[in-house]
C-alpha cells in the first residue's frame, strides 16, 4: 500500500518538480519500489555511523538541537556541523581522543553558530558556510557558494543553497556517504519556519533535496521529530508510513534515542511538506485539487504554524 503511494506520488512529483525548478533539479525523484533499500538502524545517540569512510556522531546540545561530529578516516579531518555550544563538543572530541579542523554551519541562527568563536579559539579550525549569507556566519573562513563542491578531507562536500528559512541557508551533501545535513530546512516528517523566504523559496528548496538519492541518510539540524508526527497525522491521518512512523518514534523517544537520521525515501513517503499533491493532504486542509503544489505546500506550512 505505502509502496504503491510512493510510487504515484514520487512520479506526479517530479513531474511537478520539472515544471517549477527545471535547471535546480540534476535528477528527479524515481520509483522506489524497484530500489533495494536496506534499512536504516537506529543508533543511539552515543553510536558511530560510518559510511564510506566518513564516521557522524550525533551530539545532543541544547534542549533539541543536534550539532554532528563528522570524521573522514582517510585524512583524519573532523569536523562539526552547526554547534549550538562548545561545551558538548569539546566533550565529545575529548571522548573520540579528536581535534577539530572545521566547523560548518547551515545558516547564521545563534543555536547552530554559538559554539563558532569558542571552538575557533580552541581548535584554531575553520568556519566554513554559505557565501550567500557570509556577512551574518560567525568568524566564517571559508564560504561555499551554491552547487560547489569543496573537499572535507577525502569526502566531497557539495554544497546546496536551500533558503527559505533563512535567505542564506544551505545544506550539505556528502555524496560518496549518501548523507545530507540539513540544518533548518528539512527535518523528519517537517519543515523549517519561513522566517525569511517565501513558500515556493522553500518549496523549490525542499524539492532540491527531495531529488537526491532515495537512499541519502538525512541528519537535520533539531529533534522535533515527535511534535512534527502528530502534525502530520491530523492532514493525512490514512497514510500508512505515516502512521508506522509516528509508531516507531514514539517509541525511540521513549527509550530516549534520537529519530534521526531518516533517509529521504522515508520522508517523501510521510513527510507533509515533501507530499502536497497528497489528495488527502489537500482534503483535509481543504485545499483545491486544481491548486499548484505550492499553493497547497503553503497551506500545509501555514497549518503547520497554527498547530
Ligand atoms: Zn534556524
Amino acid at each position: 500500500m505505502a509502496m504503491a503511494m510512493v510510487s504515484h506520488l514520487s512520479l506526479s512529483s517530479a513531474a511537478a518538480l520539472r515544471r517549477q525548478c527545471p535547471h535546480a533539479l540534476r535528477t528527479v525523484w524515481h520509483r522506489s519500489s524497484s530500489q533495494h533499500w536496506g534499512g536504516v538502524k537506529r543508533q543511539s545517540s552515543s553510536a558511530t555511523i560510518t559510511q564510506a569512510a566518513l564516521q557522524i556522531d550525533l551530539v545532543p546540545c541544547l534542549v533539541d538541537n543536534y550539532a554532528y561530529l563528522l570524521h573522514d578516516t582517510a585524512s583524519g579531518t573532523t569536523g562539526i556541523v552547526d554547534p549550538s555550544a562548545s561545551g558538548p563538543v569539546i566533550k565529545a572530541l575529548k571522548e573520540k581522543g579528536l581535534t577539530l579542523d572545521y566547523i560548518l554551519n547551515t545558516h547564521h541562527h545563534w543555536d547552530h553558530t554559538g559554539g563558532n568563536a569558542d571552538l575557533k579559539k580552541e581548535y584554531n579550525a575553520k568556519v566554513v558556510g554559505p557565501r550567500a549569507d557570509q556577512e551574518r556566519i560567525p568568524g566564517i573562513d571559508i564560504a561555499l557558494r551554491d552547487g560547489e563542491t569543496w573537499m572535507f578531507g577525502e569526502q566531497p562536500m557539495r554544497v546546496l543553497d536551500t533558503p527559505g528559512h533563512t535567505r542564506g541557508h544551505v545544506s550539505f551533501y556528502f555524496e560518496k556517504n549518501k548523507s545530507v545535513f540539513t540544518g533548518d530546512t528539512l527535518f523528519s516528517i517537517g519543515c523549517g519556519r519561513l522566517f525569511e523566504g517565501s513558500p515556493e523559496q522553500m518549496w523549490i528548496s525542499l524539492s532540491k533535496l527531495a531529488a537526491l538519492p532515495d537512499d541519502t541518510l538525512v541528519y537535520c539540524g533539531h529533534e522535533y521529530t515527535m511534535s512534527n508526527a502528530k502534525f502530520a497525522l491530523t492532514v493525512e491521518p490514512q497514510n500508512g508510513a505515516l502512521q508506522s512512523r509516528a509508531q516507531q518514534v514514539k517509541e525511540l523517544r521513549q527509550k530516549g534515542l534520537p529519530t534521526i537520521p531518516t533517509t529521504m525515501r522515508e520522508e517523501k513517503e510521510f513527510n507533509p511538506f515533501l507530499r502536497p499533491f497528497s489528495a488527502e493532504l489537500r482534503k483535509s486542509l481543504k485545499v483545491a485539487t486544481t491548486a499548484s503544489d505550492i499553493d497547497a505546500f503553503a497551506a500545509v506550512r501555514a497549518a503547520k504554524d497554527r498547530a
